[in-house]
């Protein structure tokens, strides 16, 4: 399929940018510049070099003093990584890991599972939900701590 506002062809960055700036809009109703910056731990000369380009692939509306919106594209992909990142969180609690390295592990692997295993770890996890005696037995932590 050709990149296009359903199948868009985003990098990991670009996907951990839309998915802050539409975690931010959501929880205080804008993002600026400083508070991406503040959320990826980065310098606001790198998020506007970003956001510009965002900007320039119709994923952002940015106006210098005002701060940024996601366009409809740019919504898409932080809702299709935000369901990534609900789904890949719920499986590895199932197995029972740490919240820390959860946080973390999902963190890179909602950018690059392929649509194909997702949809696998997708039947598996609904598969697990069902199954309590199974899940169980693939979770680590069932000893007591
Ligand atoms: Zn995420």
């Amino acid at each position: 399929m050709p990149p296009g506002p359903t199948n868009p062809r985003t990098t990991a960055a670009a996907e951990d940018y839309l998915e802050r700036i539409s975690e931010l809009i959501k929880t205080k109703g804008y993002a600026r510049v400083v508070d991406v910056a503040a959320e990826l731990k980065i310098s606001q000369a790198s998020v506007t070099t970003m956001v510009q380009r965002l900007d320039a692939e119709g994923l952002v509306n940015y106006e210098k003093y005002r701060g940024m919106v996601l366009t409809e594209a740019g919504e898409a992909v932080a809702a299709r990584i935000a369901h990534r990142h609900e789904l890949l969180t719920q499986f590895l609690r199932h197995l029972g890991l740490d919240e820390k390295v959860i946080s973390r592990d999902v963190e890179g692997m909602e950018h690059h599972v392929s649509p194909e295993t997702f949809e696998a770890l997708e039947r598996l996890n609904a598969h697990l939900e069902a199954n309590p005696a199974l899940r169980d037995s693939l979770n680590r932590s069932s000893t007591p701590d």
